[in-house]
């Protein structure tokens, strides 16, 4: 796959239907470059019926894939993995230039972890243990089976779009479900090319992907009677709408929602690890991520030189389009996503009291940039520090002792991820114990493996990713039992 002006590079632009590539006869929806505004190509989303005709497959496909053993599914999934594998630089290629990421970092960052996941659930499909078969009614045997759940609607986002993809769709298909799979109508493209080469692997209708907006084809998929689940990784305000819309069928669901990360650096903190770490956490994916490492609070006595420190090195950020030398954030995914970001500095920087240390202006010319920016000074119940940016923003703020920071960071809507910087392992265990939030990292951030879930608490929804606790989410426990 070569650079995106070379003629080699295809879009791939038609949905997956009961094995049938075929083109959406809903609206079409312009997919763009956000480095330069351009319209890659376009994408037509799915009609109604083609949306019926999708869950249809996939109901028709789990009479026979939910009883498959897991050795059969493991193989098929270790194939994913292997065509993810085979196709690496054309999925980073067009992740890249649909997402404006860097594509050194889609490539070496994101494609391994996508390839892992398929892996991992390959190999957790045949491991999965519970309670032991027993009588616990005299002259009666009880067992426990983990059975599939049925059609899955799985609905992705468009920061990660493919990871996403992978991480609904890799435990949903790993525990005998099949997958109607809509990823975001802005970043359509991993997902065709995923589909694209799933209908050579999987059996007929298994894996779905159907494209187009939430209000046109996400709602009436999750409305669907045969769709049994829901999986959204998204906004706060999409998981209620979802929520609603299954609640007209009792639809199991699984919200993987918004983030605001505190990150707590105590006094005693290694300050370069804090600065370096923060520096790369906060504004990977250009601060596009539900953990990113966004809202700092610092120690009374190391705060002056984390401000300056911090703000040094974010302006050596190198931005830049997606093949630049050393490109180490893009820009945001739209328009709309930078006047957003840009909004809320504006209405920081009115406050008075808090500092734009450096970034704080969108980058002149094409695309969708905004520099890397901090801003000190911010209070508690700061707008910025409360609600998600979303973008390459990071604020500061300042705390006097343990009992109030840990209050501070719990006091918040989101419960996703969070961090404790210290070189006192007992301290950092104590506050650990008692963030309320899906992560906590210690003297890092934002790092994960498949073998450990991600999910939040509160609004930042409950489903988990990755890991067992996935499995277990994709599948219901069953009690059979025998009359001795
Ligand atoms: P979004 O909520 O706008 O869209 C997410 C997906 O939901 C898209 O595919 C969209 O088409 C679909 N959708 C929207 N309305 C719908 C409806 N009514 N019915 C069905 N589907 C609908 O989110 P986004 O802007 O693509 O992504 C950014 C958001 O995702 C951020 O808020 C971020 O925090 C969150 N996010 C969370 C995690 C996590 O793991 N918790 C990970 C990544 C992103």
């Amino acid at each position: 796959m070569g650079h995106p002006s070379e003629p080699t590079l295809q879009f791939p632009t038609e949905l997956l239907i009961d094995q049938q590539l075929v083109r959406g006869e809903g609206a079409e929806e312009p997919v763009l470059n956000p480095a330069t505004g351009e319209t890659l190509c376009s994408v037509r989303e799915a009609s109604a019926e083609q949306v019926a005709r999708a869950v249809s497959a996939a109901s028709r496909a789990w009479e026979s894939w939910s009883q498959t053993t897991p050795a059969e599914r493991a193989n098929l999934l270790l194939k994913l993995a292997d065509a993810v594998e085979a196709n690496a630089e054309q999925f980073a290629r067009l992740e890249s230039l649909n997402c404006g990421k860097p594509y050194a970092r889609a490539l070496g960052d994101e494609i391994p972890a996508i390839a892992d996941c398929f892996r991992y659930f390959a190999g957790a499909a045949r491991c999965m243990s519970g309670t032991i078969a027993g009588e616990y009614l005299a002259g009666h045997t009880s067992m426990i089976r983990r059975d599939p759940i049925g059609v899955v609607a799985s609905i992705a986002p468009w920061n990660y779009p493919l990871m996403m993809a992978a991480w609904k769709a890799a435990p949903a298909l790993a525990a005998g479900n099949t997958v109607v799979l809509k990823p975001s109508e802005q970043t359509p493209l991993t997902a065709l090319l995923f589909g694209r080469l799933a209908a050579d692997i999987l059996p007929k209708g298994v894996l779905n992907v159907i494209c187009g907006r939430g209000a046109s084809v996400g709602q009436p998929l999750v409305e669907h009677p045969q769709v049994r689940m829901v999986s959204v990784t998204g906004d706060v305000s999409t998981g209620r709408k979802i929520l609603q819309a299954a609640s007209g069928t009792l639809k199991r669901t699984h919200l993987e929602l918004g983030g605001k990360a505190p990150v707590i650096v105590f006094d005693d903190a290694n300050l370069e690890e804090v600065v370096a770490g923060v520096r790369t956490f906060g504004y990977y994916n250009a601060g596009q991520d539900c953990t990113a490492a966004c809202r700092i609070y610092a120690g009374p006595k190391i705060y002056d030189k984390l401000v300056a420190e911090l703000s040094a090195a974010v302006a050596t950020l190198k931005m830049g389009t997606q093949d630049e030398d050393g490109v180490e954030l893009g820009p945001l995914i739209s328009d709309r996503q930078r006047n957003r970001v840009a909004s809320f500095v504006e209405r920081a920087q009115m406050t008075g009291h808090m500092e734009v240390t450096t970034g704080g202006k969108l980058r002149q010319g094409n695309g969708f940039f905004y520099e890397p920016t901090v801003i000190a000074g911010a209070r508690k119940d700061d707008e910025i520090v409360r609600r998600e940016v979303f973008g390459p923003v990071v604020s500061v703020t300042r705390f006097s002792d343990a009992e109030q920071v840990i209050g501070w960071a719990n006091d918040s809507d989101y419960g996703l991820a969070s961090s404790v910087w210290t070189q006192d392992v007992s301290k950092a265990m104590r506050v650990a114990k008692q963030l309320q939030y899906g992560c906590t990292w210690i003297n890092t951030h934002f790092m994960l493996v498949n073998e450990m879930p991600h999910g939040g608490l509160k609004s930042s929804g409950y489903g988990k990713d990755m890991s067992m606790y996935a499995l277990e989410d994709y599948t219901v426990p069953r009690h059979v039992m025998v009359k001795l």
